[in-house]
């Protein structure tokens, strides 16, 4: 018989009841470390004071209304996107796979307004784009689109990685390119700057429009505000979730005024995006997030774990191959089964995220502190050690 919950899901067998910073409770009290802050959303931790008191002083006042009237807290959380990115605009939705549909809706009505339309959007091998229509079509895995066809048209996929399939693809027949700067579900891979450089450079020449998918990487994650800053060059639209709700369901889309010329009235709606709930929350994440001060400490508590996991590889050759990431967003490549080592981390109490290419993913709260480090650390090492006898 059917679960009457649809049984998409191989879930651990933990429920979790009350959150605590980088912490998670079971009912009877048990304490797990977690390092997958639900999956690079909690970027402040569970329950963060400031969040909590955001959200229930906003509970009280106001919960929906529709876009058919004014937002104030979308006013203000798009002020603070565009005065920190790229950006001259935003449009507020509930998750990453609403901010792809909408990227591509933009870019394809984008080119519909000129004389010269184009439709074709290059996407990379490895990437994750969300579960919707567009997101599968966009990412076009084999897993993720088996049995739903026929896809939404008008995606190229070429190689991660391969500059000539790239420069070969590339013509001035293509609409847009879209890419994550760091792959999350793909296994935790991070496209060089200079690639980026090349790409975007690539984009001027032929006119095509440059999506970046920030949606795991953005907001803090890798150490700047967002993970393409590192190299210096900016897309023309951004997708971004995750991380800017701390876990309450937000998305976005920031794009240039160019980039967003066609996006008229009545060419795009949410009911719910961008509503008071969520933005009362993304305010005060934005807020915390976008701080010089936090980002500083965001990069050295990176280091400090980065340093603590290359120790952790070389104690185990025969788990671990390799730390690679940026920031806060970190990867172990596994010699064993990933889902083994995620698995022998929930026995001593530390969570991690299983990604492609037999990687375990490292996306701690970026509030996560020295010492949670250091015990989480010591967590992978006995959950490794218990992987392979010495
Ligand atoms: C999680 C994710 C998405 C999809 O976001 P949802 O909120 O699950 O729809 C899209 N792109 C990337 C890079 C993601 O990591």
């Amino acid at each position: 018989m059917i679960p009457s919950i649809l049984p998409t899901y191989n879930r651990a067998p933990m429920t979790f009841v009350k959150g605590e910073g980088a912490w998670l409770i079971e009912e009877d009290g048990t304490r797990y470390l977690d390092l997958g802050a639900g999956i690079a959303v909690n970027a402040l931790g569970h329950a963060h004071p400031k969040l909590v008191a955001a959200l229930t002083e906003q509970a009280g006042l106001l919960w929906h209304t529709s876009n058919l009237y004014n937002i104030p807290g979308q006013q203000e959380l798009a002020d603070r996107l565009t005065e920190a990115t790229f950006a001259d605009t935003v449009f507020f939705t509930n998750s990453g796979t609403e901010a792809c549909e909408l990227a591509v809706k933009m870019a394809r009505k984008y080119w519909s307004e000129t004389d010269d339309p184009r439709t074709e959007i290059i996407a990379f091998t490895g990437s994750f784009h969300g579960r919707s229509a567009a997101g599968i079509a966009a990412a076009g895995s084999e897993k993720m689109t088996k049995g739903f066809g026929p896809l939404l048209p008008g995606f190229t996929h070429l190689p991660f990685g391969d500059h000539d399939a790239l420069h070969a693809a590339l013509t001035d027949r293509i609409a847009a390119v879209i890419l994550e700067p760091v792959q999350g579900e793909g296994g935790i891979v991070p496209v060089p700057d200079q690639c980026l450089k090349g790409l975007r450079d690539l984009c001027d020449e032929t006119g095509a429009l440059l999506i970046f998918d920030e949606v795991q990487c953005g907001m803090g994650r890798t150490g700047r505000l967002f993970a393409h800053e590192w190299s210096g060059i900016a897309p023309d639209i951004m997708m971004v979730a995750k991380g800017i709700g701390g876990g309450f369901p937000l998305g976005a889309v920031l794009a240039t005024e160019e980039a967003a010329c066609g996006m008229t009235a009545g060419t795009h709606g949410s009911t719910y995006g961008g509503n008071p709930l969520a933005m009362a929350v993304g305010n005060a994440v934005m807020e915390t997030v976008a701080e010089p001060a936090f980002l500083d400490e965001v990069n050295r508590k990176a280091g400090a774990l980065r340093q603590k996991l290359e120790g952790l590889v070389a104690g185990h050759p025969e788990v671990f191959e390799a730390v690679r990431g940026s920031g806060l967003m970190l990867g172990l490549k596994c010699k064993v089964t990933n889902t083994d080592v995620v698995s022998a981390g929930y026995a001593q109490h530390v969570l991690t995220v299983p990604a492609g290419d037999n990687v375990v993913r490292l996306l701690p709260p970026l509030t996560i502190t020295d010492d949670e480090i250091a015990e989480a650390v010591n967590r992978l090492d006995r959950a490794a050690a218990a992987l392979a006898p010495a």
